[in-house]
């Protein structure tokens, strides 16, 4: 996030330094303290026979484009549960996740100055049927070989990349 111009607390004017504006910011009349951090997202690779399946994004930033089932982090919430929240709200179904990350990702969200800390689980469907809801246009299962063009996100196409990658790998073994 960059720098605030009015204390979000006691509306005050901060100082901030446009050469730094992802320093933390501090209020000299309330002493509240504002650390400017990369905002926490998760998101689900659910995999079925070689397929992923991706939400077309509704809404902007890249509506239109195809993206990983995810989305931001509520206060508290672990980045699993997360993960398990967004893809059920998106998709209408429930998925079991790896008890790891696949992959942790920086990015920016799209042409904002805030930041973004991706986390991914690989994942599979144990339940429900999809349907696309929430911030999500359509639902479709792209084989991993053949993944669409506009994919939304620099992190997004990185971690597919990585997946893809680890798919074809284990299938030639
Ligand atoms: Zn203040």
């Amino acid at each position: 996030m960059s720098a605030f111009t009015y204390c979000p607390n006691c509306a005050a004017r901060l100082p901030s330094d446009p050469s730094n504006p992802h320093a933390p910011q501090s209020c000299s009349f309330c002493g509240a303290t504002y650390y400017h951090n990369s905002k926490p997202t998760a998101g689900a690779l659910i995999v079925r026979d070689g397929h992923i399946l991706l939400a077309e994004r509704a809404i902007e930033p890249f509506r239109g484009w195809w993206d990983i089932p995810g989305g931001f982090l509520e206060p508290g919430e672990h980045p699993a549960d997360g993960a398990r929240r967004e893809v059920l709200e998106e998709t209408g179904l429930q998925i079991e996740i790896e008890d790891s990350p696949f992959a942790i990702l920086i990015d920016r969200y799209g042409e904002s100055e805030d930041y973004t800390l991706n986390v991914y689980y690989a994942a599979r469907v144990i339940g429900g049927d999809a349907r696309p809801a929430d911030d999500v246009a359509s639902l479709r299962w792209f084989s991993l070989d053949s993944l669409p063009e506009r994919i939304a996100f620099d992190h997004a196409n990185e971690v597919l990349r990585r997946l893809v990658e680890s798919w074809s790998k284990r299938s030639s073994e």
